[in-house]
């Protein structure tokens, strides 16, 4: 039983990989870019920069890389035998085992997959936010929205691995069009991007006049330019931003009447515009729950581990699964 693991959060630009101690101490730390060239077959080209990034531990810390545990966190549907079927945000991977792949070029033999929302909510259930909770939702607020249910004290993988994607859950009937192919997902209102896009329908339809005159045109208002002009008090950001919270909220509240969770940790990308977008998600939270007067009252915490949520989970996952 080894007493460090690696932690590798694939995500759609950056891979960011962690040495961890089993209390979640990161000892180390390295950073890539994520490829996207498909060269050698699904997930070549990514595995590659994978295993380069643990063959670097294993030299500096005099690790052998054939007994040491690494977990994988990646953006997509992660099979329960370890093989990536699709991953919308990352085309080149799907399909990739990379538990052979890593195999095959630095002899790696634990090596365990998971979905990054799931190794989120794994890692702040150990070692952050989650701590003690055995009943919370993890809300990634990044590029999409990813998510990991821990239940009852257990993650919720569902029959085949792909439990906790709540980023696609419809919260609009017939709405905006969404990378899975759906329509109205959840992640296309409450997302980096669902915040890229309503600012830009916003400033087409005039709704963000000052913000448009200070970019020089509706087309170059960005959704950073909303979230700092609304932390700055300007009043057509603040209401863009609390059009987000709605949104939020609306998710939130579909989630706790399927999975009566009174908890909810959120982080990911956005999740730096929490003071924006949280006070006003939980007031909303308390219209739009069923029943939410007969329930004790819902958390919305921000994350602990913020950028590291992903890894450390995925670290966490090869302790819990290494033999
Ligand atoms: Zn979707």
């Amino acid at each position: 039983m080894s007493d460090v693991a690696v932690g590798l959060d694939v995500g759609g630009t950056k891979a960011l990989a962690v040495l961890v101690t089993r209390q979640g101490e990161i000892l180390d730390e390295l950073r890539s870019s994520t490829p996207h060239d498909s060269h050698g077959g699904a997930g070549a080209a990514t595995a590659k920069v994978l295993a380069e990034q643990v063959a670097t531990f294993a030299q500096r810390h005099g690790l052998d890389a054939a007994t040491l545990p690494i977990g994988i966190g990646m953006p997509g549907m992660v099979r329960r035998d370890g093989r990536l079927a699709f991953a919308p945000n990352l085309q080149t991977v799907s399909g990739a085992s990379f538990p052979e792949l890593l195999n095959e070029s630095i002899g790696a033999q634990l090596v365990y997959m998971e979905n990054d929302g799931n190794c989120a909510a794994l890692g702040e259930y150990a070692w952050g936010a989650g701590r003690g909770i055995d009943n919370f939702v993890m809300v990634t607020l990044g590029t999409g929205i990813g998510g990991g249910i821990i239940a009852n004290g257990e993650l919720v993988r569902g029959q085949s691995g792909f439990g906790g994607e709540i980023g696609h859950m419809a919260v609009q009937a017939r709405g905006a069009l969404c990378g899975c192919g759906g329509y109205g997902c959840w992640e296309r209102y409450a997302s980096g991007t669902g915040l890229a896009r309503l600012t830009l329908e916003w400033a087409n339809e005039g709704r963000l006049p000052e913000l448009t005159a200070l970019r020089g045109g509706a087309q170059n208002v960005r959704g950073e330019d909303v979230t700092r002009a609304a932390g700055e008090g300007l009043e057509e950001a603040v209401t863009l931003m609390n059009d987000v919270a709605w949104w939020l909220a609306r998710g939130l509240a579909n989630l706790i009447a399927i999975l009566d969770t009174g908890h909810f940790v959120i982080g990911g990308g956005l999740s730096v515009a929490a003071d924006l977008l949280l006070p006003n998600a939980r007031e909303y939270l308390a219209d739009l729950t069923f029943g939410y007067d007969k329930r004790p009252p819902v958390v919305v915490a921000p994350s602990d581990l913020t950028v590291h949520a992903g890894a450390l989970g995925a670290a966490k996952v090869a302790f819990d699964r290494q033999p």
